[in-house]
C-alpha cells in the first residue's frame, strides 16, 4: 500500500480522508464545505506543525496545504511530512492551496515535495478535478440537494449593481446553516482584523498592515465580496510602499465598505426561525 489511491479504492464505503491545513478561518470553513460536498471526510489543522502531528498519527488520502501560515508554513510542513513518509513507506499527495502571489511560490511548492497546486479562492470545479485526479477515483457531488431556496421575488430589483456580494449565488450553493455560520465567522474575524489594521496603521507598521490586508482580502475573495477584496489589495500595496496617506484613505473606505457589507449580510441571512 504505497499510494493513497490503493487505500481509498480498497476501502469501499469509507469516504477518502482529507487533511486541510489552513490558518484563515473563513477559508477553512469554505474549503471544508467544498470538500464535504465532494463526499470527503475532512480533518482541519491551522498550521504546519499541527499538520505534521496529524500525519504522524493518521494516514490521509490527500492533503490540502496552505503555504503561508504562522508557527510552521506549508513548505516546511511538507518537507517534514515527506520525511515521516520516507520512514513509514506511506505517501499522501499534497496540493498546495495558495494565492501564489509571489512568483517563486510555485517552484517552492514543488521543491518542498508538493504534488500540485490550486489557487485561492478555490474554484469548485478545479478542486473536484484535482481531487479526482489525486484520489484516482470518481468523485461525485453529494447529490446537490435540490432544495434550493426560492429567491426573494424582489431581490433582483433592490440589489442590482451595488450589492457588496452575491447572496443569491451563495444561497444556491450553501445550506442555510452553513451560510449563516460562515457569514458570522467572516464578520467576526474581519471585524477583529480591521481593529488590528487600525492599530498597526497608527504604529506605521507596514509589514503587519500589509499582512492583515492580505488576510482580509483572502477571506473576502472566498465569499465573493469583490469590492472589499479589491480595497484590501490596494491597502496591502499602499502599506508595502509606505504610502500612509493613501493607506489611511483606503482604510477609511474599507471601514465604510465593511459596514455596508455587514448590514447587507445581516439583512439577507436566512432567518433561523423561518422555515425555508
Ligand atoms: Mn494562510
Amino acid at each position: 500500500m504505497k499510494t493513497a489511491a490503493g487505500d481509498s479504492m480498497s476501502n469501499q464505503g469509507e469516504p477518502p480522508h482529507v487533511l486541510l491545513v489552513e490558518d484563515n478561518f473563513v477559508n477553512q470553513k469554505v474549503a471544508t464545505v467544498l470538500l464535504q460536498r465532494l463526499g470527503l471526510k475532512v480533518k482541519i489543522t491551522s498550521n504546519g506543525r499541527e499538520a505534521v502531528e496529524a500525519v504522524s498519527n493518521q494516514k490521509f488520502d490527500l492533503i490540502l496545504m496552505d503555504c503561508h501560515m504562522p508557527v510552521m508554513d506549508g513548505f516546511e510542513a511538507t518537507v517534514a511530512i515527506r520525511e515521516i513518509e520516507a520512514r513509514t513507506n506511506a505517501y499522501s499527495p499534497i496540493i498546495a492551496v495558495t494565492a501564489l502571489a509571489m512568483s517563486g511560490d510555485r517552484e517552492r511548492c514543488i521543491a518542498a515535495g508538493m504534488d500540485d497546486y490550486l489557487s485561492k479562492p478555490i474554484d469548485i470545479d478545479l478542486l473536484k478535478a484535482k481531487v479526482a485526479h489525486w484520489l484516482r477515483t470518481e468523485v461525485v457531488f453529494e447529490s446537490q440537494k435540490q432544495r434550493r431556496k426560492v429567491l426573494r421575488p424582489n431581490s433582483a430589483l433592490t440589489l442590482v449593481k451595488s450589492a457588496p456580494l452575491d447572496m443569491a449565488e451563495l444561497e444556491e450553493f450553501y445550506e442555510p446553516e452553513q451560510l449563516t455560520d460562515m457569514m458570522e465567522m467572516f464578520l467576526n474575524d474581519t471585524q477583529d482584523m480591521l481593529g488590528k489594521v487600525q492599530k498597526h496603521m497608527d504604529e506605521k507598521n507596514s509589514k503587519l498592515v500589509a499582512a492583515l490586508a492580505h488576510e482580509i482580502k483572502a477571506s473576502c475573495a472566498s465569499i465573493g465580496a469583490k469590492n472589499l477584496a479589491r480595497l484590501c489589495l490596494y491597502l496591502e500595496q499602499t502599506a508595502c510602499r509606505h504610502d500612509w496617506i493613501e493607506a489611511e484613505e483606503t482604510a477609511t473606505s474599507i471601514e465604510r465598505e465593511f459596514s455596508s457589507l455587514r448590514d447587507y449580510i445581516q439583512s439577507h441571512l436566512p432567518q433561523e426561525s423561518t422555515p425555508a
